[in-house]
């Protein structure tokens, strides 16, 4: 398969290349030059077949011209080392549960795809990857952890010193082996910058190979494609997936994006809603055809706090920026800090399902936004605890922590602290270099 760059300049691209560079060289992002539909025998025997089974034959389609069928089907199995389970909150409506994986967060599985396709693609290249990621806070947590382990490439997480939750924090600077948690006296805007000046560091770049894993790389947006399949699946064993509607919570619109590429796959899904919170420039151009980002406002629901959604270009490639194509297929809500917490704890009273705040404005669409007829699927994207604080200030009662947050918990922190000047980073870095030998090459 080749891929081209949405802003058009940029093709030809293959995959490795696609997966190692992430964005294009005109600054767009990839698509890829078609989408392989699956055939009617795959969506007739689906309620039949396990997650992973599901889950290669999407992979198949997506990247099967470009990895052999037995190097995919282990990508796809050590990523989907964890149930997804549809829970039906009431009548028609149902949650899928996308936080049982490492982090709690629904970004495990494109970061765990990500890992293996990138150590995939470096084989054989006789150099480590080195991954750079500024983080505020969830993608640092989902990224080291995916990455965990993954031989050849060493993650480096740079944060802002006292600016993350202190669970946030224990998930990337507990881990050790291959992940470094880098503590950079500044904010989050302080650690980008020092990011973006390493990409461009001549002498850097020529010493040391540097990849990014933010969330515009195919590689990690595409496999969030399998949670709606897999949905479906389990829909259609119970004899309920006609009318099927479904709704996700969006920040920077990766995953309603991988949703539409399951429905161009051959999905059916009659329409998708795009819930937000207070960020609601998408939502302003449902509803006028017109585009106006603007900069984010910080809200319960933080994941989702994006004023200018960096896969609106891919959705506009998709439908040719056609408005009224857009909308046949996507519908949008828009909530605001008060109906969030108000859903939580009404969802919680009648219901005894505890929403997370991002999972509580998709369901909050749902819950408003079906027809006769139609059954909804939101996607719950983080586990409750994740937000502890908040909940337990709108439900007035303690919350449980599951254990596998626990065990993050009790780990020990371990930090290199750097000031935010890039000469020290650089330094820091270039005496990391010395050092890989003595870790595991390809
Ligand atoms: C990242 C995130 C989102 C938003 O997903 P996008 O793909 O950026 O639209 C929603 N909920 C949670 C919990 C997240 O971490």
């Amino acid at each position: 398969m080749k891929y081209h760059s949405t802003n058009g300049i940029v093709g030809n691209i293959n995959l490795d290349e696609a997966v190692i560079k992430g964005l294009a060289a005109d600054k767009g992002l990839f698509m890829p030059e078609n989408i392989k539909q699956l055939p009617d025998e795959f969506f007739e025997r689906i309620d039949k077949m396990s997650l992973d089974e599901v889950a290669y034959r999407v992979a198949d389609a997506l990247f099967g011209e470009d990895i052999t069928a037995s190097d995919l089907k282990k990508i796809v199995s050590e990523t989907l080392s964890f149930n997804i389970p549809l829970v039906c909150v009431k009548e028609n409506i149902f949650a899928l549960e996308l936080f049982h994986g490492p982090t709690l967060a629904f970004k495990d599985v494109g970061a765990r795809f990500m890992a293996r396709m990138l150590r995939h693609f470096i084989k054989g290249r006789g150099s480590r990857v080195n991954v750079l990621v500024a983080t505020s806070g969830d993608t640092g947590s989902a990224v080291a952890n995916g990455f965990l382990n993954v031989e050849g490439v060493h993650v480096y997480i740079l944060y802002p010193k006292g600016k993350v939750s202190d669970i946030q924090e224990k998930q990337f600077t507990t881990l050790g082996h291959n992940i470094t948690a880098l503590e950079i006296d500044g904010c989050f805007d302080d650690c980008q910058a020092l990011v973006k000046s390493a990409f461009m560091d001549e002498e850097l770049t020529s010493k040391m190979f540097l990849t990014s894993a933010n969330s515009i790389n195919l590689a990690r947006l595409l496999p969030q494609s399998f949670y709606y399949f897999w949905a479906y699946a389990q829909l259609k064993s119970m004899g309920l997936e006609r009318e099927l509607v479904v709704s996700v919570p969006c920040g920077n619109f990766g995953n309603l994006t991988a949703a539409l590429f399951a429905k161009r796959m051959g999905l059916p899904i009659k329409r998708f809603i795009a819930a937000n919170n207070s960020n609601d420039v998408v939502y302003n151009y449902l509803q006028t055809g017109k585009y106006n980002p603007r900069p984010s406002v910080a809200t319960i629901a933080n994941a989702m706090d994006v004023g200018s959604p960096s896969n609106f270009a891919r959705i506009m490639t998709l439908y040719n920026a056609d408005h009224a194509s857009v909308c046949a297929d996507i519908t949008g809500a828009a909530y605001n800090d008060n109906q969030i917490a108000e859903a939580i704890e009404k969802a919680y009273k009648e219901t005894g399902y505890l929403l997370d705040p991002h999972g509580a404005c998709a369901y909050l669409a749902t819950n408003e936004g079906l027809g006769e007829g139609e059954t909804g699927v939101f996607l719950e994207t983080a586990h409750p605890a994740k937000f502890k604080e908040t909940i337990e200030s709108i439900l007035q009662q303690e919350i449980q922590i599951p254990d596998a947050l626990q065990k993050f918990i009790s780990g020990n922190k371990q930090t290199v602290e750097l000031s935010g000047s890039f000469k020290e980073f650089k330094e820091y870095l270039l005496k990391e270099v010395l050092h890989e030998g003595s870790e595991i090459y390809y």
